[in-house]
């Protein structure tokens, strides 16, 4: 692999006697792992299920190696792992998220942190996954909604608009940074193409302004994790020791490098802080509410085809109909493209319930469900009807007859399905 001269020179320098194993580790593949989706499954059933899963990823506990390739793989598609870069994994656990908390996750997309930090939530509390660029946060959607994630609001906007909407307001806040991404030239020859000293200077003034929101951000009392995917000192030492300084509250807990030829991993840097305080408690301004109608035609859906009625603020934006969690702030001023768990379209006054309302309820909230033998489910995720017979009304396909996948709507001895056709398989 043919790596950028002055890159190799600064590496030369700093690792010293390293340097060898630490250019060998270049001509190796990369490691790939997965994560165990908590919300879902537990790691020892998942396990007990797939045949794919390796060993352990040493600093996540829900982590295992794999060969890759099963994004297509029903568990997949189920939403029971996620498939992410094992180094990766080390900031969410560094985070120390417990269920219940309010965290922001400050560069999101594609989403390997946020659904890391949704599975540490369990359901309770809040997750802000932000993202600047449009078309990544869409992705980040996806994966939250495959996830079934239902206390994740998604924004996309830059760090500067939100610090004074969110002052602080989150318990833990996660920075992966947006880096000259050194640690994953292995993995992305546009990292080897794109990178020069100044792009990494570049970067370094960028992160200090993220940070800089990031503490604006922060509850007295909370804490703070930096990561980036370089071994740039100017983007990580460096930029942690000049952000300590500038905020007396802050302080710096740990440091962690990750470097490809010591560990099975790419390279990784993470930084703890601690902003020192009380945790104050939380503002809340009441969010906007949905149509009043909307919420009935909901309720009506609810009634006829699941076991559970759901709590949270009903928040609607055209036909479109959303739980957003209460520990929310109102979405005045917040550009926000996912508020919370999406439940569906209101038609006509009919409720037509959304792909992530499938994905985020067990099978017991069901009131109706069909498991399929994985051939049937191959032709169920094609978008092939499915000839059955039963009670009339939604219901959900289910894989390993305990994990949703996707809805169906029976009607005259069919159950028409209603898995989505973008995510279809051709
Ligand atoms: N945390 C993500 C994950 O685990 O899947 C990966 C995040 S990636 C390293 C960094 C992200 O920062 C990119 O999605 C990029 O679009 C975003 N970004 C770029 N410029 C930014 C800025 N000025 N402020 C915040 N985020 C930015």
């Amino acid at each position: 692999m043919k790596l950028p001269e002055k890159f190799c020179e600064r590496m030369k320098n700093e690792l010293k006697n390293e340097y060898e194993s630490f250019i060998k580790s270049y001509d190796e593949a990369p490691y790939i792992a997965l994560r165990v989706n908590t919300l879902k499954i537990s790691s020892e059933e998942f396990k007990a299920i797939v045949d794919f899963c390796g060993e352990n990823v040493p600093w996540c506990p829900t982590g295992f190696y794999y060969d890759g390739k099963k994004g297509n793989h029903p568990s997949s598609i189920a939403g029971l792992f996620y498939s992410q870069e094992p180094s990766a994994m080390i900031a969410a656990e560094l985070a120390e998220v417990k269920e219940g908390d309010i965290v922001l996750d400050l560069c999101a997309a594609p989403g390997g942190k946020s659904t890391q930090l949704a599975a540490k939530l369990g359901g309770k509390g809040l997750l802000v996954s932000n993202e600047v660029n449009l078309g990544r946060a869409k992705i980040l959607c996806e994966n939250i909604e495959r996830m079934g994630i239902k206390n994740a609001v998604v924004t996309n906007m830059y760090p500067e608009k939100m610090e004074k909407l969110f002052y602080e307001f989150f318990d833990k806040i996660v920075v992966d940074a947006p880096c000259s991404g050194e640690g994953m030239f292995r993995k992305d020859s546009v990292a080897v193409d794109e990178w020069s000293i100044e792009h990494t200077k570049s970067c370094a003034i960028r992160q200090l302004s993220i940070l800089d929101s990031a503490y604006k951000m922060l509850t007295p009392g909370g804490r703070l994790v930096y990561s980036t995917c370089t071994f740039s000192k100017e983007e990580n030492e460096e930029a942690v020791q000049k952000f300590a300084e500038k905020y007396p509250d802050i302080s710096l807990r740990e440091m962690h490098r990750l470097m490809p030829h010591r560990i099975n991993g790419e390279g990784h840097f993470s930084a703890v802080f601690e902003k020192s305080g009380e945790r104050q408690a939380k503002k809340h301004t009441p969010p906007i509410t949905a149509k009043k109608e909307m919420i009935e035609a909901y309720r009506n859906f609810e009634r006829e085809n699941l076991n559970i009625s759901l709590d949270g603020n009903f928040v609607s934006f055209g036909e479109n109909l959303y739980l957003l969690p209460n520990e929310m702030i109102t979405l005045d001023k917040i550009k926000c493209i996912r508020p919370g768990l999406f439940l569906g379209e209101v038609r006509k006054g009919r409720f037509v319930p959304s792909h992530h309302l499938a994905t985020a309820l067990k099978k017991e909230d069901f009131k109706r469900s069909i498991a399929l033998s994985e051939d049937k489910l191959e032709a169920y995720l094609k978008g092939e009807t499915i000839g059955y017979n039963g009670e009339k009304g939604y219901g959900v396909i289910l894989y390993k007859e305990k994990f949703p996948v996707g809805w169906y709507k029976l009607s005259d001895g069919q159950a028409k399905n209603h898995y989505p056709k973008h995510l279809r398989k051709v």
